[in-house]
Order: C-alpha cells, then structure tokens, then sequence
C-alpha cells in the first residue's frame, strides 16, 4: 500500500531529462517526472514483447485473478493516487473528480476481467464445423490524454491484458505522475514486463511508440488533429487502431421537460471535469419554449457549485488543466461576446488568480455559426442556442464533422427515441448526458474516430480473430 508521500518517491525523479510537474490550481511543483529518450523506447518494448508470450500462455482463470487482485491494490492505494491526480490533473477529489476517477479504473479493471469472449460456432451442419476465435494481438501501445489520466489509461490497458497482450503505456506529458503511479501501484501484482510505461512528449516518443514494427495495435485517445497523424504515422506497418477523438457534443432539449428535474444533470453533462471531458455537453439546442427557464435554473445550479482548489473537500469543479486551454475557451468566449451573444453567466475570470481558473460560464442567444457553437471548447463555457423547429436542431446538432455523443432531454421517452433514432452519433443519450459503463460499447464516428472501447466489443477490438474451419 502506497501513501501520497510513498508514491510520489516511486515515480518522480530527482535528476536526468525531466519535466516539471505543476498543480493547475496553484502553480506549485509536485514534483519532477521522468521524460524518456527514444533511445530508452527500445528496452521497453523489449520487455513487453519478451513477456507477452508467457502472459497469453496463462490460463484465462490466471489472467483475470492477475487484473482482480491489480484492481484490490489500486483500492488500497486509492486514497494516495487521488491526491496525486487531484493536485497533478486539478479536478476535485470529490464530486465527479479524482476519488471517482480512481473507483473507475478499480470499477472498470474488474468488470473487464469478468467478461468472456469465447469462441463462436459459425456453422456446424453435421458435416462442416467453422469455429471463429480471438488471440491476443501482441504488444499494444496505449496512449492518453491528459483530462482523465488514470480512467482513461485502464479503458486502454484492462481489456489489453484482459485477452493476452502487454502494453505500453505513454501518458500525457502533463500528468506522467498520475499515468505512472496507476501502473507502479497495479505493477506491485503483475508480472515483470507486462504492463510498461514510456514517458515524454508525443511528438517524439508518441511519434516512435506508433511507428514501431514491434506495436500491433494502438489504443489512442486525444485530439482529432493528433488521431490523423496517428493514422499516417501507423501507415507503414498497416499498424491496427482504436481512435477515440475529440468530439462537439450536441444536448437537443425538447419543449416538454420540466427544466427544474433536468437542470442537475444537464449540468453535470456539461460541465463535468471542468468540460475537459471528450464525450461532454457541448451545445445545448434549446426549445424556445423552456428556453428562458432553462437558462435561468441552469445559472441559478451553477452559482451554486462550490469551485476551488481540488484538495479542499467542499470543492467540486476545479480549474481547467493548462494555459493553451485557458486561452482557447477566453478566446471563444471573447469571441462569443463580440458577436453580441448574451453572457448570462462567468466568462469574467479573475486576472490577479493563481492557477487556471475559469468560471462556469453560460453564454445564450448565440449564433449557429459562431466559433464557440463550431468548435470544441474543452472547457466550462457553454453555448445554448434556442430553436423552434425541431427538424432544424437536429441538422444543426449532426451539421459538424464530428460525432462521439449527443443527448436528448425529455418527459416523454417515445419522442425521445424518435429524435435519438436521428443523431449522428456514437452514443445518444436520453436525459444524461456522458455516462459510460465498462460492459457498453463506446466510440465515435465521423471524425470523433473509429473502433469501440468496453464490452465484449472491446475486448474484440484487442484481439486478432481467427476462422477455422472443416
Ligand atoms: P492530444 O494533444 O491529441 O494528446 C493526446 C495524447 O497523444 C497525449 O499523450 C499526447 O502526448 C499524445 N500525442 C501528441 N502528439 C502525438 C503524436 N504525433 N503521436 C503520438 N502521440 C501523440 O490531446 P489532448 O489535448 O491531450 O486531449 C484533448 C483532446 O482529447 C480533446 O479533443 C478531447 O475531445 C479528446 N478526448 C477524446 C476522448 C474520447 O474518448 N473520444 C477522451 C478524452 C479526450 P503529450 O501530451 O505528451 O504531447
């Protein structure tokens, strides 16, 4: 068991390449982590390839007792890896911030190791039997953004081992601590080799985990723009991918909601994490019937949510992660602004503040067009655009080339479904918006990428299939 203190010994560095690892709350050092050379990526690969065959070889029984009792370590260190998160990432330790984040990686290791992906009868007609089976691919390079460091690394590293493969993880440089104190805590369990970790930035170390021969799949989440270098990065070892992308997503609220039974999740929708979340709310089309109401219990629950500094226990939205965040969400606001857009809420962050911080800010009576509807803001600053046609918000809601999730918010689930059957997305959701589960498929389409995570669907995604037949 791993205390704060403990952890961050085992992870930080004191000398060498090394980058400095701030909290965004404060600017104060945590500590300094290690940013490996591409000459350093070759050993580590070495050791996942030399360990991969005596890992598929285990019984399934074995593998899954393996991820069991790395999901009983993570828990017994939960308490010193939410304190490094919070203070690494900036979320809150409570609400949906770092604790939570934490019992999701336990939550999603465990139910990953328990499900079962046999093998399936295709045809057996007494005189031909065509069996199809799944193998594991071999090494997975795995490589993660920076909003949910530690959930995000498991959703790629836990049907990984799960069907027989080991794996090389590459964090975001700006939270290497967290990325690898969730792999020092599950290595006290797993054998040598099977679970690895590469550190530095992605242009140079991500760049060669992808374009090594010895990488047969990578599971890669993070930006559209860096999903399509991957694609041509990967190009030359036909290389297989999961690419879970950026998104812009679209909440369709319909005029028969009751704005006050929908306002605590809608917010949470959207404002999860700062809004530093892919699958987020990030346009809200509004009937111009419950629009005013809407606006006005939306601002009237945000007023109210406690903001801060992630350590203090009452807070429960903390800043944004960086500076280059900071700056794209005031810009799109400013922008916002400009165009005569009404800022109903926030959009006023405090220049003498110390960290990151930017209010929770509702910006209403916008344009379809303007810049902070059409782009992904990543950040607490929601457009909410009223409409009267319901017909035009849905071809407002699927008119971007991006499509992770969209939600539908309603007191009748029949004609939520209508419109639902309707949204150009991977997931729709029917008043939530941004839950996931370890036993559902999810994944973009359009631009937000390609291939699905969880499930049977993912542990398919991690796996070679293979026919035989006779
Ligand atoms: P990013 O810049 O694309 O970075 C993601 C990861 O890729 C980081 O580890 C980064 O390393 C690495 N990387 C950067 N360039 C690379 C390259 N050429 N080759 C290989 N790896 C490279 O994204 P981000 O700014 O961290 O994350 C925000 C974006 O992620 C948003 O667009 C959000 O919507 C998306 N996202 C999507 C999902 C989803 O499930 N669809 C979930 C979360 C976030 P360094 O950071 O060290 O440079």
């Amino acid at each position: 068991m791993f205390t704060y203190d403990t952890l961050l010994a085992a992870v930080a560095v004191k000398s060498g390449r090394t980058v400095e690892s701030r909290n965004p709350a404060t600017d104060q050092l945590i500590g300094l982590a290690p940013e490996n050379t591409i000459d350093e990526l070759d050993p580590v690969i070495a050791a996942a390839s030399a360990a991969q065959p005596g890992w598929a070889a285990l019984s399934d029984e074995d593998r899954r007792s393996y991820l069991h009792r790395a999901a009983d370590a993570i828990e017994e260190s939960a308490e010193a890896l939410a304190q490094l998160l919070s203070r690494e990432q900036g979320k809150p330790l409570n609400g949906l911030g770092a604790r939570w984040e934490v019992g999701g990686a336990v939550a999603w290791l465990r139910s990953t190791a328990d499900i079962q992906l046999p093998g399936e009868v295709l045809v057996d007609d007494g005189s031909t039997q065509t069996t199809m089976h799944y193998r594991p691919i071999g090494v997975v390079g795995a490589i993660t953004p920076w909003n949910y460091p530690m959930n995000i690394a498991m959703w790629q590293i836990a049907p990984s081992l799960r069907m027989g493969n080991t794996v090389v993880s590459k964090p975001s440089e700006t939270t290497t601590l967290s990325g690898l104190a969730l792999i020092e805590v599950m290595n006290q369990v797993l054998p040598a080799g099977v679970l690895n970790a590469i550190t530095g930035p992605g242009a140079t170390i991500g760049d060669a985990l992808v374009k090594d021969a010895r990488i047969g799949k990578i599971m890669f989440t993070g930006s559209t723009a860096t999903g399509k270098r991957i694609i041509e990065a990967s190009a030359g070892n036909v290389t297989r991918l999961t690419l879970e992308l950026g998104g812009n997503d679209a909440a369709i609220v319909l005029s028969d909601v009751d704005p006050e039974e929908i306002v605590e999740d809608l917010f949470w929708g959207a404002f999860i994490n700062t809004g530093q979340t892919c699958c987020a709310a990030k346009r809200l089309y509004v009937h111009d019937s419950v629009y005013d109401e809407v606006v006005t219990a939306l601002a009237s629950f945000a007023e109210k949510v406690p903001v801060g500094e992630g350590l203090d226990e009452e807070v429960l939205l903390g800043p944004l992660h960086n500076q280059r965040q900071f700056e794209i969400v005031s810009d799109l606001v400013e922008k916002a602004r400009a165009s005569g857009a009404r800022v109903v809420l926030g959009g006023n962050p405090d220049p003498e503040a110390e960290g990151f911080f930017y209010p929770v800010t509702l910006v209403a009576d916008i344009d379809n067009d303007n810049d902070l509807v059409l782009n992904e803001q990543f950040g607490p600053a929601l457009p909410i655009m009223r409409y009267t046609d319901l017909d035009e918000a849905i071809r407002l809601a699927n008119s971007l080339e991006v499509g992770l999730g969209a939600s539908v918010w309603s007191s009748n689930a029949d004609r939520a479904r209508e419109v639902a059957m309707q949204l150009e997305a991977g997931t729709v959701w029917i008043n939530s918006h941004g839950i996931l589960a370890p036993h559902i498929p999810f994944g973009g389409i359009k631009q937000s990428g390609y291939g699905l995570e969880f499930g049977v669907e993912g542990l398919k995604s991690v796996s070679v299939p293979f026919v035989i037949s006779g």
